[in-house]
C-alpha cells in the first residue's frame, strides 16, 4: 500500500543516509529533495545569472530540463541532459543554494514536481527541508533529525573530504539562511518525531523509525 516517510532536518543530520537504508528497506523509491534545489543552482551558475537576481533565477528554473531518479541504490540528477550529481555537491554549488531556494517561484516549482512524484511512487521517503510541513503534510511518518553541531560538521567534513573548522562554518551559515528567509523557512514541525541523532548510530537511528512505522 501507500507509504510516505517525511524526513526533515538540517544539513548533517544523517538525513540522507538514514533516508537511503530506510526506503532500501522498506522497498520502497527515495526522493532527495536538497539535490532538486542543488541542481537548479548549478543550471542558475552555469548561465551566468546572479543567484541574487529572483526573476533570473525563476526564469532559469522555469526553462530547465531537471531529472532526478528514486532508487535508493543510487539515482541520477541531470539538468539538460548533464550528469550532475558530483557537481552539485561542490563548494560552488553548496555556497549559493540557500539563495535559489529562498525564491518562492523555484519553491512553487519544485514542491509540485515533489508532490507528483510523491503521488506516482507510493511508497516513498522524501527528505528535505520542508516535507512534513509543506510538501506531504498528511505523510505516514514525519521525521526532524537534528545533531549537534559539533557532531554535523565532524560527518559533513568526513563525507565531503574538507576541513571541519570550514565546514562548521559553511553549515552555520546555510542554517541561518535556511532558517531565517521568508518562504517555507526550516522548522521543526510541531507534529513530527524528533530524534536527535548525536550519540546514534545510523543502523539504530533507522531501526527506531521502522518501530514508528509500525507502531
Ligand atoms: O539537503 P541539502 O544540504 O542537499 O540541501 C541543500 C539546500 O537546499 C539547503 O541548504 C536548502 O537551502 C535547500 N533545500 C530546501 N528545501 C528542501 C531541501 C533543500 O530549501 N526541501
Amino acid at each position: 500500500g501507500r507509504c510516505v516517510v517525511a524526513v526533515d532536518g538540517p544539513s548533517g543530520s544523517g538525513k540522507s543516509t538514514v533516508s537511503r537504508r530506510l526506503a532500501a528497506g522498506l522497498g520502497a523509491r527515495y526522493l532527495d529533495t536538497g539535490a532538486m534545489y542543488r541542481a537548479i543552482t548549478w543550471a542558475v551558475l552555469r548561465s551566468g545569472v546572479d543567484p541574487a537576481d529572483a526573476e533570473s533565477v525563476a526564469k532559469v528554473a522555469g526553462e530547465v530540463d531537471l531529472r532526478i531518479g528514486t532508487d535508493p541504490a543510487g539515482y541520477g540528477v541531470t539538468v539538460d541532459g548533464h550528469g550532475v550529481d558530483a557537481d552539485i555537491r561542490g563548494p560552488e554549488v553548496t555556497g549559493a543554494v540557500s539563495a535559489v531556494a529562498a525564491v518562492p517561484a523555484v519553491r512553487a516549482l519544485l514542491v509540485g514536481r515533489q508532490r507528483d512524484m510523491i503521488t506516482t511512487a507510493g511508497r516513498i521517503v522524501v527528505e528535505g527541508r520542508d516535507i512534513g510541513s509543506v510538501v506531504a503534510p498528511d505523510a505516514d511518518l514525519k521525521v526532524y533529525l537534528t545533531a549537534s553541531e559539533a557532531a554535523r560538521a565532524a560527518r559533513r567534513s568526513a563525507e565531503d573530504a574538507v576541513d571541519v573548522a570550514a565546514t562548521a562554518a559553511d553549515l552555520a551559515r546555510r542554517d541561518r539562511l535556511d532558517s531565517t528567509r521568508k518562504a517555507d523557512p526550516l522548522q521543526q514541525s510541531t507534529d513530527a518525531v524528533v530524534l536527535d541523532t548525536t550519540a546514534l548510530g545510523i543502523d539504530e537511528v533507522v531501526t527506531r523509525l521502522r518501530e514508528l512505522l509500525t507502531e
